[in-house]
This record gives C-alpha cells, structure tokens and sequence, in this order.
C-alpha cells in the first residue's frame, strides 16, 4: 500500500444526480488525467433517494482512485463540500457540481493560475444558459445587499467551483461553523486569490437541486454569517418609528385639548400595521441570529457518513490510499 499524498483531488458533491455522474466522470478523467496521473476523485453522495451512488460503486470498482463517501442523509451542498474536502489528500483540491454547468476543461484552467502561484483560484459565470430570469436578478440582488451589509466581498455570479491548494484547503477546514456559505469563508480567508470566467452552459440532466426554499437559507446564511448590520438596522427602524410616534403623539394630545379630535380609524390602523410590522421583522431577524447560535453551540458534527465506497481496499472502510 503506497502511503503518499495525491497531487490533484476533485471534490463533487452531488444530490440525486444519477443522470449525471457517469457523464461527468467520463469527461472529467481525461482532463484530471492531463494534469497528473496521481489524483484522486471524491464523489459525496448528499443523501441522494435515486441511483447515483450504484453508478459511484460501479466507477469506484473500475478506477481505485475514485471514493464514494454516502452521507446519511442530505445535510446539503455546502456541507457536502466541505465533507469532501476533508477527505482529500490533494496538493490541489478542485471542486465542482455533478450536473456538467461547471465544464471540466476548464480545470485546466483553474490549475494554470495554480502554476502562476495562487493560492485559490476561484471562479465567475459569464452567462448561465439555463437560468430563469427570476435566479438571475434575485442572485443580482443578493450579491449586491451582502457586499452592502458585510465586510467581506463576494464576486457577484460567483460559483462552488473552485481550486484550493493544501495550506488554503487545511485553514477552510479550520472553519467549523455548521452553516456554511463557502463563498463568503473563502473571501475572509484572504491568501493570495485569482479568478477565471467561464460560460455555464444548461444542467446535463435533471432539475436545480437548490429550491426557493434553499435559496433564502443559503442567502441567510450568506447574510447573517458575515454581518450583525440586520440587528442593527431593525434597531435603528425601532428608533424612527418611535420617535415619529412621539411626534405624532404630541399632535394628537394638542389636538384633545383643541377639541378637534375625530375617530382616527385610518391613523390608528395605520401606524397599528406599521408598528406590528416593523417588531415582527426585528423578531424574525433577532430569530434568525439566534438560530444560528443554538446550531452552533448544540456542537453535533457537521455530516455523518453512513458508507464508503473505494475499489482501493476492497471494502467499506473508506481508508483513502493516498492520505498523508
Ligand atoms: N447539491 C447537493 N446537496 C443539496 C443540493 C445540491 O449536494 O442539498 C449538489 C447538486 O447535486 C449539484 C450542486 O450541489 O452537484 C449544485 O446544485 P444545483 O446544480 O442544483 O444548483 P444550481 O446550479 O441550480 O444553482
Ligand atoms: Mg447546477
């Protein structure tokens, strides 16, 4: 058994996307294999209920250099990633989606600027041919209120597609937190980054993994991971209003005495709603901050393995060959 670390790990996380696997896989091998011929593929099954981790088995048991890691239910793309980065071995760790919208040529790429001295090279979608209008100006948007709201800054279109040498793959891994918005990690981090374009083209097969729903998790998280400025600003919403309502108080207690006063059934139901409003939102925020610290601090681990899959040792162990 030759204990050596790998030069190259690619990293896909994947969800249900056993339409995709093989053909990603088989346009992958050559380009990963134009690099080096010492790497390692990690596909990590994110609690997939349809046939991908069969197909994963079935490559494992033709390249030895390929891991099937199953997790034991879907804890999502975020974590996903990193639970395959933590099982890499790589000098080089290449991440990237299942479903062909990130091209493996353009590893090729990537590993360029590696050989230019990066330490991350990440990268930026010129155009997406399959997205709706609603994803691109709701991902418009959401890139420009986090640059607004938080210290670090995120390229907008920018994707989980990505290279990462050794030292920068140990510090993210360093990063514990359980709700994970990769992007923003990677920004702080810092280290030398560069980036490169390319054009995604549509999903080879299969719909977005990443629902309405997931979407304004993943946008909270990317929010309220980087910044208090929420917490602040309902605060500082509680400050107007309540002082318009000072004001507003004072003129209805001169109009009593100048006996003008009239039933006021707009006015009350007005500033009724406002003010109902106005807390609830800050309720919801101050929510969502504290969810995020009784996540943290219940201190569960971030992914549970439920089985392995490696032709390396012929078995479920999941003992990556290559690791240091
Ligand atoms: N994915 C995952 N777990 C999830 C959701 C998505 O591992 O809970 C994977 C998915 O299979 C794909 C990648 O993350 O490989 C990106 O998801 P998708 O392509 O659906 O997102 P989109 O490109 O539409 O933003
Ligand atoms: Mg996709």
């Amino acid at each position: 058994m030759i204990l050596k670390q790998t030069h190259i790990s690619i990293v896909i996380p994947l969800l249900n996307e056993d339409g995709n696997v093989m053909v990603l896989y088989k346009s992958l091998l050559p380009v990963v294999e134009k690099i080096s011929t010492d790497y390692e593929i990690i596909f990590v099954d994110d609690g997939s209920k349809d046939n991908s981790f069969d197909i994963i088995n079935e490559i494992c048991s033709q390249n030895e250099r390929v891991l099937g890691i199953s997790l034991s239910r879907n804890f999502g793309h975020q974590i996903a990633l990193a639970a395959g980065m933590e099982h890499s071995s790589g000098e080089v760790v290449v991440t990237l989606d299942a479903d062909m919208q990130h091209p493996p040529e353009i590893i090729l790429d990537l590993y360029k600027k590696y050989t230019e001295g990066y330490d991350i090279v990440n990268t930026i979608r010129t155009e997406t041919a399959d997205s709706g209008a609603f994803k691109k100006i709701s991902s418009r948007y959401f890139y420009k209120i986090i640059n607004k709201l938080s210290d670090i800054h995120i390229e907008p279109s920018s994707a989980d597609f990505r290279l990462m040498n050794r030292k920068t793959v140990n510090a993210f891994l360093q990063l514990k937190e359980k709700d994970r918005f990769t992007r923003g990690l990677i920004s702080w981090m810092g280290f030398k980054q560069a980036q490169v374009e390319y054009t995604s083209p549509n999903r080879f097969s299969g719909k977005t993994k990443y629902s309405i729903f997931k979407m304004f998790r993943f946008a909270a998280d990317g929010i309220t991971s980087f910044s208090a400025k929420p917490l602040r600003i309902s605060f500082f919403a509680g400050l107007i209003v309540s002082f318009a309502g000072l004001l507003y108080a004072i003129y209805a207690v001169i109009q009593y005495f100048g006996g003008k006063t009239i039933p006021g059934w707009t006015s009350i139901l007005v500033s009724v709603l406002i003010i109902g409003g106005i807390q609830l939102i800050s309720i919801g925020i101050i929510g969502e901050y504290l969810a995020r610290v009784f996540n943290e601090a219940k201190n569960r681990p971030m992914y549970l393995v439920k089985q392995y899959s490696s032709g390396r040792l012929g078995d479920d162990s999941g003992s990556v060959l290559f690791r240091k």
